[in-house]
């Protein structure tokens, strides 16, 4: 990115902490997809995906008008390719928000059209980049049995080697490999880590901490010690080469040392900007704080219906229902792993960013005990 494209985004992410606006948008595009994974979070949404009235691509363009300058935009689902029409909705935001950073994370089964897709996506104008996320939960047997789908590791790779034409031609375009750590994994996860390092010429592999009323409840049988091992161990692995990257890494590692810390506590580390400048809508359209509250049993949790409120972000947030929910959030101290939320609260947050920082320092200096 150019000096001048850089000072752009430092001064849309200064807006965001002065301003406390929306800046962070995870978007349900769909709630459909083509598995039914085992730690997924989504089943009863998925399962009862065919009645929903999904939002339109019309509605997504009177969405991003509305929405004022955005920092970071996740698409995700269901299978966000699902939707023909992902890449017009993400030029409607780009045109209307400017935002820099995108995001979109698959399981990779639906090959060609993600690569048509992509395609489009890159070659949109504009400083932005493309974080393409695509999951992979371990060696073919575990993530076969994870994905409930006999092939589909085999084809996910197939999907990971057809990017690379296009990684080559947009250097924009920034992939992934994503990675829930779960009880099918957690024994194998450290020569995985050096199998996506060595084999799949990718840009970054992240891990997960597996959260949320998962389908197989047994798959969220993971230790803080577990997830503690696998995080240090991919830290020590991965030396990302740009600086666009060593930046999101060491984001990341400040993150983990949050998640680390919630763990340990099972209490509140940093506050959480969910409900304020990071913002969740679902396929239909409700504005949410995040997707973990409802399934921690809090309720309300929908701050308002973007239907209902002319398709306009920050109408919702003026609601009453939405001021009750950011209170309670602050007020009852809510915490969580969700590594968007966490990375959100540090990025918006100067204080969070001081503490995050002491306590990656302190993980490195006692080995994280
Ligand atoms: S984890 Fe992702 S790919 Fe798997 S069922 Fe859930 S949404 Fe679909
Ligand atoms: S702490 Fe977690 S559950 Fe609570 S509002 Fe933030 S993201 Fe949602």
């Amino acid at each position: 990115m150019d000096p001048i494209a850089s000072a752009g985004v430092a001064g849309r992410f200064g807006g965001a902490i002065l301003t406390k606006r929306p800046s962070y948008l995870i978007v349900f595009v769909t709630a459909k997809c083509n598995l039914l994974c085992k730690h997924c979070f989504y089943t009863e949404e998925i399962q009862n995906a065919k009645g929903k009235k999904e939002l339109t691509l019309d509605e997504y363009r009177l969405i991003a008008r509305k929405a004022g300058p955005l920092t970071n935009l996740n698409f995700t689902g269901g299978e966000p390719f699902v939707r023909a029409d992902l890449a017009d909705i993400v030029a409607a935001f780009r045109e209307c928000t400017g935002v820099p950073f995108v995001g979109i994370t698959t399981n990779g089964l639906l090959r060609e059209r993600l690569l048509e897709t992509v395609e489009r996506i890159c070659a949109q104008p504009g400083p932005y980049y493309l974080k393409l996320g695509v999951s992979l939960d371990g060696f073919e047997g575990v993530h076969d049995k994870t994905r409930d789908r006999v092939g589909a590791f085999q084809e996910t790779l197939r999907t990971i080697e057809a990017l690379q034409p296009l990684r080559r031609r947009y250097p924009r375009l920034m992939l992934y490999v994503s990675t829930t750590v779960t009880k099918y994994n957690k024994g194998e996860i450290m020569p995985f880590i050096d199998f996506v390092r060595d084999n799949l010429g990718v840009d970054a592999h992240y891990l997960g901490y597996v959260r949320g009323s998962a389908m197989v409840p047994e798959t969220k049988e993971v230790s803080l010690e577990e997830y503690r091992q696998a995080t240090d161990y991919l830290g020590h692995r991965w030396n990302p080469k740009s600086a666009v990257y060593n930046a999101l890494n060491a984001l990341n590692s400040l993150m983990v040392a949050v998640n680390r810390e919630t763990i340990a506590r099972d209490g509140w580390v940093v506050p959480c900007v969910a409900g304020q400048q990071m913002l969740t809508l679902t396929e239909e359209g409700l504005v949410k704080p995040c997707e973990v509250l409802e399934q921690i049993g809090v309720s309300p949790y929908t701050m308002g219906d973007l239907r209902k409120h002319d398709y306009d972000i920050n109408a919702v947030l003026r609601t009453p229902e939405a001021r009750a929910i950011r209170r309670r959030i602050l007020e009852e101290r809510c915490h969580c792993t969700f590594e968007c939320a966490n990375q959100a609260s540090i990025v918006f947050q100067p204080s969070s960013l001081v503490k995050s920082a002491w306590l990656y320092a302190r993980h490195r200096i006692t080995g994280g005990r």
